[in-house]
């Protein structure tokens, strides 16, 4: 691994042995027995450990964030004033980035310079909300009821915030993603308990103690530690008004069972298998690098990674090689290394299961490129390429959430819309074309809740993103974001 002179803050974090979960801005040494490592995925050793929460720490949480929702402190806070804090908290983050993203690399494995735009994305995903807390509107509304002769309606809407949200954080982003969930609600007046990934936890424990120097009442942002057990008993709490999630699908399905057990909102954002569709009229060295990076970037565990290209038949040979030099040209290092362009997968369990679909990709598909581990230590991976003719079998169906792409052509634009709509999931799709009319249609017609044409997936806090199909219910970010953590009350007063 690559030196790196870490921080003060991170290196004083990082020497705890165990971390507690932090709660009514007070940390709590884990009740139960149950711990969790952490594990660097660059090197294989252990970091750390944090505690599992059980059934009456998340109750505790669960507690904590409902006497703040119904404390005077935060709920009579002016618009402007929760404001202020999110920008205070927008300020803190971006000071600290440097220690929160070195313990994000660290962690997680990805790239120093990634993990730092990742964080101040997350300062900027709370400066963007902190402006809508100010521009709260309901609506005056004209109905028909009747009333006694010489009676009026005066009926409007107004925007309540929801309650107590339960927010659920996968590894892949742990603070981009946490701050998607974070700020809208906040803006909105709620409050939380936020259970990031037992992968990756110390990043969200880092950024915990901010919510408290900002100036944020206790109990209004609560962070608790565990997997899937604590994920459970947080989602399936009665005390909970919403559950937020972001992860696979198979979990988002559980997920919404418990939800529907005390009729608690959601919203999910799952997984998907995005296409990348590319025209024989675009611009091929533009699309042959956005098709590397949509599926290379972040090791390909990106949520939106276009991970099925689909390549018009007469450029198809000429775009494969240009695919392949591009995953020839990356060098496989750790985050540390500043010219490192793909970093280790997360862990090893995960880089096992990638692995698993290489060797079934290899049975109905031809191996292009790469395809083994990488370096004598950490969870390394080479860029992986296959080419397929059929638009079946694992490894274009199914979510591998790894550096592994699979080339496959089309004729025409009704077969490729056909081809990259055969699936259950709808999350993303990526369109390379100079044809206008081409790029509309695959616009109008492709089951999928981002198209970016002519660029790659990438997120804005301005810019609404969540999945059709199997990818989920809901949308975050943008204003539809902040309004999933509201709820409508009608009033209607006779005068
Ligand atoms: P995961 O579903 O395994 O875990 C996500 C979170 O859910 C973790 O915090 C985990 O502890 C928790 N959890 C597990 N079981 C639970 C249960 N029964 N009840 C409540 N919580 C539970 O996902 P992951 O492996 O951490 O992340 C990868 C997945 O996330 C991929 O499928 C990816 O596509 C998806 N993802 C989607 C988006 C999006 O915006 N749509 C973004 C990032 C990642």
């Amino acid at each position: 691994m690559h030196k790196h002179q870490l921080t003060s803050l991170a290196e004083s974090f990082l020497q705890k042995k165990q971390h507690g979960h932090y709660i009514n801005n007070q940390w709590r040494s884990p009740e139960g027995e149950d711990r969790i490592e952490i594990v660097n995925p660059a090197n294989a050793r252990i970091l750390t450990s944090v505690g599992v929460a059980t059934g009456q720490e998340v109750h505790r949480a669960v507690s904590s964030a409902r006497a703040a929702f119904n404390d005077p402190s935060w709920r009579r806070i002016s618009p402007s004033e929760r404001e202020s804090l999110m920008l205070e908290l927008a300020r803190l983050i971006d000071e600290r980035h440097e220690s929160i993203a070195e313990v994000l690399t660290i962690e997680n494995g990805k790239l120093f310079d990634q993990a730092r735009s990742e964080v101040r994305s997350a300062a900027a995903t709370f400066r963007y909300y902190a402006g809508w807390c100010t521009k709260m509107e309901g609506e005056i509304i004209d109905v028909s009821m009747r009333q006694a002769p010489g009676k009026q309606n005066f009926s409007f809407t107004k925007r309540e915030p929801i309650g107590v949200v339960a927010a659920i954080v996968p590894w892949n982003f742990p603070i981009s993603i946490a701050s998607w969930k974070l700020a809208p609600l906040l803006a909105a007046g709620c409050t939380a308990v936020l259970k990031p990934s037992e992968v990756t936890p110390l990043s969200s424990l880092l950024m915990a103690e901010l919510f408290d120097e900002a100036g944020f009442p206790p109990g209004v942002v609560n962070v608790i530690t565990g997997d899937g057990r604590t994920g459970a008993a947080l989602t399936s709490h009665p005390g909970i008004d919403k559950i937020t999630f972001t992860g696979s699908t198979e979990v988002g399905k559980l997920i919404g069972k418990a939800a529907m057990e005390n009729l608690t909102e959601i919203s999910l954002e799952l997984g998907g298998k995005s296409p990348a569709i590319v025209f024989a009229d675009a611009d091929l060295k533009a699309a042959s690098k956005g098709v590397a990076m949509g599926i290379f970037r972040n090791g390909g565990q990106v949520c939106v990674a276009g991970s099925r290209a689909y390549v018009e038949e007469s450029v198809f040979d000429e775009f494969l090689g240009m695919i392949k030099k591009e995953a020839e040209k990356l060098k496989i290092s750790d985050g540390f290394d500043p010219e490192a362009q793909l970093g280790p997968l997360v862990s090893d369990k995960h880089l096992q299961r990638v692995c698993q679909y290489v060797d079934l990709g290899k049975q109905h598909a031809r191996l292009e490129y790469g395809g083994k581990r990488s370096g004598t230590e950490g969870y390394y991976l080479e860029p992986t390429i296959f080419s397929a003719t059929e638009n079946s079998g694992a490894i274009v169906s199914e979510e591998i959430f790894g550096p592994v792409l699979v080339v496959i052509p089309f004729r025409n634009v009704d077969e490729v819309i056909e081809k990259a709509n055969d699936t259950p999931y709808g999350l993303s799709s990526a369109v390379w074309t100079a044809d206008i009319s081409k790029a509309m249609r695959c616009v109008d017609e492709l089951q999928a809740g981002w198209v970016f044409v002519n660029s790659i997936p990438r997120s804005d806090p301005n810019f609404p993103i969540g999945g059709y199909k199997q990818s989920g219910i809901g949308k975050e970010l943008g204003k539809t974001g902040l309004y999933n953590y509201t709820k409508i009350k009608s009033v209607n007063i006779v005068y």
